[in-house]
């Protein structure tokens, strides 16, 4: 799976799915441009592991949901990469509340950094990966967009568009040969899911064929798959890594 000579652009590349992702590009021959919005020390160690790999690595700390700072951003990684060949949409929040307490302030701001946040980043960067002669979008969906969830309106509302804006990039950009793909992870060991309570974690665990959690590098290893040149043909595909959860 060798992505040498490939720019790839990770959204929300400082911590959990995004950094594992990120580091297995570059460890794969990928320079990386990491996007994240706060977490400049996070950031700058996945730069810095990175680099231990020999490729070019940056960091730029952007809020995806602000169209204006995506647009920006995506100019500074084209000037400084001279091209982008991969986008990996990943940032993602949850603000979980049952439908009956859910402000519309918590449910708009999931579907912002989730939602539109992909969508901006598709926008500005598909001019650049449309010019790739293997130009891939990788989305982050999630299991709990393909079944819901008790608690996850906004979330789950998020990921299902997730896959309708995939599947319409993939229509759209396949006549270019560029394809876009979603990865619908499980349950991830993550910052995200640290803070869920003891009894819900051993609920979602018995709820796993596999039996056990998935670790950041179950994510990381197919979205490399899924950028490298052994995928060209998979395109507007929805890939579950979950451990069977949501079959
Ligand atoms: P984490 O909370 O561990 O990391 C979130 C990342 O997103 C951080 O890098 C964070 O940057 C960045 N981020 C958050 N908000 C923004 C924003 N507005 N603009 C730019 N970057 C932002 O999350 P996970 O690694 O667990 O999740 C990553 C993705 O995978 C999400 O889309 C999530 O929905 C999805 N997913 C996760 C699952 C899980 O079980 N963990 C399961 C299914 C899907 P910073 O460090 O600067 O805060």
């Amino acid at each position: 799976m060798n992505l040498a000579g490939k720019t790839a652009v990770i959204t929300g590349g400082s911590r959990g799915i995004g950094r594992a992702v990120a580091l297995k590009m570059a460890e794969n021959g990928a320079d990386i441009a990491v996007i994240y919005a706060g977490n400049t020390q996070a950031a700058g160690a996945v730069r810095a592991e990175a680099a231990g790999f020999g490729v070019k690595a940056e960091i730029y700390q952007c809020l995806v949901e602000n169209g204006e700072q995506v647009k920006e951003v995506c100019g500074a990684i084209a000037e400084k990469f001279g091209k982008v060949d991969i986008l990996v949409n990943n940032a993602g929040i949850t603000k979980d509340q049952l439908i009956i307490k859910m402000s519309e302030a918590d449910f708009e701001r999931v579907i912002d950094v989730n939602l539109k946040g992909a969508f901006n980043c598709i926008r500005h960067f598909c001019r650049h990966i449309l010019r790739s002669p293997e130009g891939r979008i990788i989305n982050i969906s999630s299991v709990i967009g393909l079944t819901g969830n008790v608690g996850q309106i906004s979330y789950a509302a998020s990921k299902a568009g997730i896959i309708g804006l995939t599947k319409t990039a993939a229509k759209e950009f396949a006549g270019r040969g560029v394809t876009c793909n979603a990865i619908a992870p499980g349950y991830i060991e993550t910052d995200m899911t640290a803070g869920l309570p003891e009894i819900m974690i051993q609920k979602l665990k018995s709820a796993i064929p596999l039996g056990r959690t998935g670790n950041t590098g179950d994510v990381a290893e197919l979205a490399v798959f899924l950028a490298s040149g052994l995928a060209g043909y998979i395109t507007g595909e929805v890939i579950r890594v979950d451990g069977g959860m949501a079959m």
